[in-house]
């Protein structure tokens, strides 16, 4: 058994070695571990927590409703399973067609404060990969912006491992330039959502405001 507790504290102090006093929110991203592992790390302090499929969150946060964590959908979006993300959690950082981003806005509860949502960017121009490319992005922020049950926050990127630290800057570099950009334009967006286990330190360098760790909170996955 990992020892979650120690994890955390050992991915706090790596962020805060390289933010300094910039705030960065961690990102737990809990995907294929047990609602057990998530509990865990709540009882330590971590509330804001990242699944990837629908169906495997959905269980988790019914074994988990005693809790007040803060939900984040991170997977790519399938049209006929917006109507659960738009009403299951507070954060979706994939959005990346204005489709998707029209149905998550008429199926959220008005009930509910406002879904916020990030633009997923493909940094890394591979077919296989979601996203929209960085000349895309503004026209999906302006779409997004006119939808009533939306908030717009944040640009997201998941770009392809890269082995070095200079590699990793150099790959993000062009979207916090579009980030930086595109806040004149629309003054809600306060979320850079990039980083993971393995370059979170050059995200940070590049202007991360959320990093999504997995693997170094958890271990693993099967
Ligand atoms: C799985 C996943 C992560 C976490 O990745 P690790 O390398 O385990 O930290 C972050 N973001 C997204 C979108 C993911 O799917």
């Amino acid at each position: 058994m990992p020892d979650l507790t120690n994890n955390l504290h050992d991915v706090q102090v790596a962020i805060a070695r390289v933010a300094g006093m910039a705030p960065i929110t961690l990102l737990a991203v809990s995907k294929r571990h047990p609602a057990s592992a998530i509990r865990e790390l709540f009882a330590a302090g971590q509330h804001d927590f990242g699944e990837n499929y629908v169906q495997e969150a959905l269980e988790k946060q019914a074994q988990l409703a005693d809790l007040e964590i803060v939900w984040h959908f991170i997977g790519p979006i399938q049209s006929n399973k917006t109507r659960d993300i738009a009403n299951a959690f507070a954060w979706v950082h994939s959005v990346d067609r204005s489709k998707v981003a029209e149905r998550l806005s008429s199926q959220r509860d008005p009930q509910l404060p406002a879904l916020n949502v990030c633009v997923q960017v493909n940094l890394s121009a591979e077919e296989t990969k979601s996203g929209v490319a960085l000349q895309e992005v503004e026209a999906l922020c302006q779409a997004i912006n006119t939808l009533p049950n939306l908030s717009l926050r944040g640009l997201m990127a998941i770009p392809a491992a890269l082995e070095t630290y200079e590699q990793q800057r150099a790959c993000f570099a062009p979207l916090q330039r579009e980030f930086e950009r595109l806040k004149a334009l629309f003054p809600s967006l306060d979320t850079l959502s990039i980083g993971m286990s393995a370059d979170f330190e050059a995200a940070i360098a590049e202007g991360s405001t959320l990093v999504r760790i997995g693997t170094a909170l958890f271990g693993a996955r099967q």
